[in-house]
């Protein structure tokens, strides 16, 4: 039964969804945000930023380094 389930799921591997850029993750709240509607974006280091509020935004704004991850401290 096992080995039928994984190879399910490895079927099913092949038909998941390409990787659209649709939603990006809040980095500050760790929500998710639907980059269609997002009103709150920045852009730091040539790559967007998407934030749930003004409140994240300022939040990354003020050290986007400790958010982005680009290694710098
Ligand atoms: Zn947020």
């Amino acid at each position: 039964m096992r080995k039928k389930i994984k190879s399910l799921l490895h079927k099913l591997g092949f038909h998941t969804e390409p990787p659209e850029p649709k939603a990006a993750f809040d980095l500050v709240c760790g929500m998710e945000i639907s980059i269609s509607s997002a009103k709150h974006t920045l852009v730091y280091n040539n790559e967007v930023y998407y934030f749930c509020s003004e409140s994240c935004y300022n939040h990354f704004n003020n050290d986007p380094g400790k958010y982005a991850g680009d290694g710098k401290i």
